[in-house]
């Protein structure tokens, strides 16, 4: 069945009007899913019973369920969410200074294989329509009976492995009249899928990119990152200059410091030769050791000499905050959980 959170406005319109309907219909139902965020059809008064009817017939909801939640001391909460096929997916939701930032999947498990995160081995299943990302930040705005302001990209997935659907669910996010999140607010994290990096920049959201970067020199970036081998650092910051390009967009660089392996200033050294002239900010996050990974987290002291030997040649660095690392809160350590309970079975 069709999820009526799969469309666009436009696309909702033109499915109305196949059904023999107005047009302007799609605007009451928007406002219905998306600022009212019923569960039902029957409960979007303002249509007529028939029409309920028949979108009860036509569509489904989409809804949710919350199949497991853990909470952090620091407030950080993550979501382990059954969708309608049986699949489940993470979703975690933090606590910034500037507001509720929801950090979801794009995909049901990962094909890109990078070695330090909890989702390499669980295998690949699907990817994510628009509707069911959409309703990862739904179903999490009603359970804490609070709007997020912000929605980053990083959860389980390759978000430009899924381009299309991710596309119409920030078209669905960004729109007035959907979710109304601001494309400032809107992050996509990639591991560097140069083709569909060229594709975004040409899309009319200035939304920020965020590339996982964590090495300067492809023999070691290939050996954390898989998709560097498709992909090398050249083509993918080729890539990266030509999205700064287009007007008015952002990007961010994701450096994850694993000890002894990225951590020295000889490292930071090859970074700031390598994003030289280019305007963009350094997120620097202790790597969060996942469970037979071979990345131990770098001490505090390096992580902070880096950023220092960065800012000082001008990178602007920040060491990001280690959100719910009391509750498993890397990407895939709560799905890969779950995953390996039900082997044990
Ligand atoms: S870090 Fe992201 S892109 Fe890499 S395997 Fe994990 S989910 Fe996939």
């Amino acid at each position: 069945m069709k999820n009526i959170k799969d469309y666009t406005l436009e696309e909702l319109k033109e499915q109305l009007v196949q059904m023999g309907e107005k047009p302007f219909r799609a605007e009451q139902i928007f406002a219905w899913l998306y600022v009212e965020k019923v569960k039902e059809f029957e409960e979007m008064t303002n249509l007529s019973k028939e029409l309920r009817e028949k979108l009860q017939k036509e569509f489904t909801m989409c809804n949710v369920k919350i199949l497991q939640k853990q909470e952090s001391v620091d407030g950080t909460k993550k979501y382990l969410l059954d969708l309608l096929d049986g699949n489940a997916i993470e979703t975690v939701l933090m606590q910034y200074h500037y507001g509720k930032t929801i950090c979801v999947s794009s995909q049901v498990g990962c094909k890109m294989g990078c070695k330090f995160c909890a989702s390499t081995g669980i295998p690949f299943v699907r990817s994510l329509s628009a509707g069911e990302i959409i309703e990862e930040i739904i179903a999490v705005e009603q359970d804490t009976g609070e709007r997020i302001s912000n929605v980053v990209f990083m959860g389980i997935g390759e978000p430009l492995d899924n381009y299309d659907n991710v596309i119409k669910a920030i078209r669905i996010m960004n729109h007035p009249k959907g979710l109304n999140i601001g494309a400032r607010h809107i992050s996509i994290s990639t591991s560097g899928l140069v083709p569909n990096i060229y594709r975004l920049a040409k899309e009319n959201i200035p939304c920020t990119l965020s590339i996982s970067l964590h090495a300067t020199s492809n023999e070691k970036r290939s050996s954390m990152m898989p998709v560097n081998n498709a992909y090398p650092i050249e083509e993918l910051i080729k890539a990266c200059k030509d999205y700064l390009k287009e007007g008015g967009k952002r990007i961010s660089f994701e450096y994850a410091l694993a000890k002894d392996n990225n951590d020295a200033i000889g490292d930071a050294k090859q970074l700031v030769e390598l994003l030289k002239g280019m305007l963009c900010h350094v997120n620097l996050i202790p790597i969060n050791p996942i469970q037979n990974g071979k990345y131990d987290k770098s001490s505090m002291e390096n992580i902070i000499r880096f950023r220092d030997y960065l800012n000082e040649h001008g990178i602007v660095a920040t060491i990001r905050r280690e959100l719910g690392s009391d509750i498993d809160a890397a990407c895939g350590q709560l799905r890969r959980k779950n995953l390996n309970k039900g082997e044990e079975k």
